[in-house]
């Protein structure tokens, strides 16, 4: 089969490296363009985690009840930079509109149709990787510091049992320390997700379908690229560093710096970042069994190859603040108080999750310039999502029918 230009994926962290896999079985070259190591990005630090369950977003009628104290407390899972407040204010401003019970609701089930889909396509490409030994499936364990969060948190728990049938089992104290006696003691409610699995490392993995992607033909580029264009007939122009590119389409899958190709030749849509943060004990990653959520802390505990990360909190704070030592040591202290025998800390992280203000990401054709593809935004969920976005960008790009509607994903809701 003859083709006139092949297809540019911009990025490969989790989300870019699946669209190009899936890209490539259509029968199109795909050139897949990297500034960076694929899987350097966010995808390098985050919770490992597939969340099948995540389907409740940050925007939830709640917070706005709990926004003061988040707000201003500085040991807290959420936190705000009052410099770069100013600056986000339009955003925050339509976040929190999307915190009313509502909208809230419509986002879980817009989530729940994409979350359905990714166990199963997820697996499906790291399998195609070769890289099933990177997976761990020792269930997804969430535990609660107090009866009362526990309660605050039923509702959320219906929800996901109702929307995506996750079996969650419930637990009590004694349950909780007989699958993880590290913690004992501290946790006297809890549930568990026996089926859920994670990665012991999401950016090898991501490096190993980036290695399958170019063992089936397709082409890695390193450079850094900063504008995409109209060129002759109907392809693309995106120029980089290096050189021009030309393209039959473009998927735009620069995780939390897809903002950068917006607002000129394409729309402006609201894309800003959620930080998050990793604290890493590398002596301890045989100290738990499974990945553990502490809700009320906001973040995740993850027994890994090279030790236990914990993984998570969200800064309001933009993409050029330097990282920020409170949010390292809240982390630090906070998982010391879940497992006190923890030992020494080494490496930190800080991470840019790409988010709307509405907790959705945007997949869909651009309204400006049709050839161009949007596939960034997932927020919490990336790893999750990347296989089933991969899925659904694939059939945008070929015209075939999605397997999810895409009604809400589409840039438009931002007009
Ligand atoms: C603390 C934390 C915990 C998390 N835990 C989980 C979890 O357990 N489960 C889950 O599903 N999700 C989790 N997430 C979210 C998840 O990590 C992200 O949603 C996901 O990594 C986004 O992937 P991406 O491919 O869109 O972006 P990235 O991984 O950031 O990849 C984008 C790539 O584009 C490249 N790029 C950017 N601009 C250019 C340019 N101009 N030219 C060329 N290349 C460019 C970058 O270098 C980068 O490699 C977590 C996030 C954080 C911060």
């Amino acid at each position: 089969m003859e083709h006139s230009a092949p297809i540019v994926v911009i990025g490969a962290g989790i989300v870019g490296a699946s669209c190009a896999l899936h890209l490539q079985r259509t029968g199109c070259p795909v050139i897949l363009i990297e500034r960076n190591t694929p899987g350097a990005g966010t995808t390098y630090g985050n919770a490992c985690t597939i969340a099948r369950f995540g389907c409740i977003p940050i925007n939830q009628p709640q917070l706005l009840r709990h926004l003061p104290r988040l707000l201003l407390g500085r040991r807290q899972p959420l936190s705000v930079s009052w410099s770069y407040l100013p600056t986000m204010i339009p955003w925050l401003w339509q976040f929190l509109r999307h915190c009313r019970p509502h909208h809230s609701r419509a986002i879980s089930q817009a989530l729940a149709s994409l979350l359905r889909h990714a166990e199963d396509e997820a697996l499906e490409l790291f399998r195609a990787a070769r890289a099933e030994h990177l997976l761990a499936r020792q269930g997804f364990l969430s535990v609660y510091s107090t009866a009362l969060s526990y309660q605050n948190d039923q509702t959320n728990r219906q929800l996901r049992q109702q929307l995506l049938g996750n079996d969650l089992v419930e637990l009590e104290q004694g349950e909780i320390d007989e699958l993880e006696p590290a913690l004992a003691g501290r946790f006297p409610h809890g549930y568990v997700y026996s089926q859920g699995f994670h990665l012991m490392d999401p950016q090898q993995m991501t490096q190993k379908m980036v290695e399958q992607f170019c063992r089936d033909g397709g082409t890695l580029i390193c450079d850094d690229l900063h504008r995409i264009e109209q060129g002759s007939k109907d392809q693309l122009k995106v120029s980089g560093e290096q050189a021009s590119y030309t393209a039959s389409q473009v998927v735009i899958a620069a995780g939390a710096w897809s903002g950068h190709f917006l607002g000129d030749t394409l729309e402006s849509l609201p894309l800003d970042t959620e930080r998050g943060y990793h604290v890493l004990f590398p002596d301890d990653g045989q100290m738990i069994n499974h990945v553990i959520g502490l809700p009320d802390a906001g973040f995740f505990l993850v027994p890994m190859a090279h030790g236990l990360r914990a993984a998570g909190t969200v800064e309001l704070a933009g993409l050029n603040a330097p990282s920020n030592p409170e949010r390292i040591h809240y982390i630090e202290g906070q998982a010391r108080l879940a497992l006190p025998t923890l030992g020494r800390s080494s490496d930190t992280w800080l991470g840019f999750r790409p988010t709307l203000p509405d907790s959705l990401p945007v997949i869909g054709r651009s309204r400006h310039l049709r050839n161009v593809i949007f596939a960034f935004g997932h927020h919490h969920l990336g790893l999750t999502l990347g296989g089933i976005t991969g899925r659904l960008v694939s059939e945008i790009a070929t015209g075939a029918p999605p397997s999810v509607d895409l009604t809400p994903f589409d840039s438009a809701r931002f007009r």
